[in-house]
């Protein structure tokens, strides 16, 4: 579901990422563990497109992420990757509701129905949720946040979820509560799951741990 190959990077400041190679299956459920600063959240950015490589090749499913336009990598985000991102990049002015729907605002080709909404309000439940879906960011406590950003990334079914540290502002019960969720959500559609995590207990859940420091010297 999710291809790399040769893929290099660069940042202006000097920062350079080297992936020689990374696959994750369909239903597979990848960790990556890294220091602070090694270039995580740079190779999620690259493998949901919202960065492009400088050399090599992101795949998605069987197409070729980088010759897309901006358009075509919008809507193929859209359709197919539920990211939560590490600082969460929820909408202020929108509800907790608002903001777990906020994909189907743009993304060209998502149809707004009355299952998308039951869906998101049946996530934000599952989310210990249910009663601050009219809530707005600042009503809500951090770990709130965080549950929103995470159902927002699962309200589309995605065949690819990306997730940035995910549990990182959760407590020890609500950090499993939220992996229990991603992994029900991908044993059910099927999706492949890349998770950026610092949690180590949580690491003996996932199918395969990859040390981001041998991820860029495999080659
Ligand atoms: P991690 O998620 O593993 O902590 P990042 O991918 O955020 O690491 O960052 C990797 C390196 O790239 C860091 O040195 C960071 O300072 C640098 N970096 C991140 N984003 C940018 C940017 N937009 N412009 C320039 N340098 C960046
Ligand atoms: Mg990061």
């Amino acid at each position: 579901m999710i291809s790399v190959r040769d893929l290099r990077f660069g940042y202006a400041g000097g920062f350079a990422l080297d992936v020689p190679e990374l696959d994750v299956a369909a239903g597979e459920r990848v960790a990556i563990v890294g220091p602070s600063g090694s270039g995580k959240t740079t190779l999620l950015n690259l493998v949901s497109g919202i960065a492009v490589p400088r050399e090599g090749r992101v795949t998605l499913d069987g197409q070729e992420v980088g010759p897309l336009s901006d358009r075509a990598r919008r809507a193929l985000r859209a359709a197919s990757i539920g990211f939560v991102f590490q600082e969460f990049a929820l909408v202020d002015y929108l509800t907790a509701e608002g903001n777990v729907l906020y994909p189907y605002r743009v993304g060209a080709g998502l149809r707004l129905d009355r299952d998308v909404r039951d869906r998101a309000r049946a996530l934000l439940a599952d989310f210990g949720l249910g009663e601050k879906t009219r809530r707005r960011p600042a009503e809500l406590s951090q770990g709130e946040r965080q549950r929103v950003a995470i159902a927002r990334a699962l309200v589309t079914r995605p065949k690819v979820i990306l997730a940035d540290e995910a549990t990182g502002n959760l407590d020890p019960a609500n950090k499993a509560a939220a992996l229990d969720l991603l992994f029900a959500q991908a044993a059910e559609t099927g999706a492949a799951l890349l998770c950026v995590t610092h949690d180590h207990e949580l690491l003996p859940r996932f199918d395969r741990v990859i040390d981001f420091a041998d991820l860029r010297m495999a080659a």
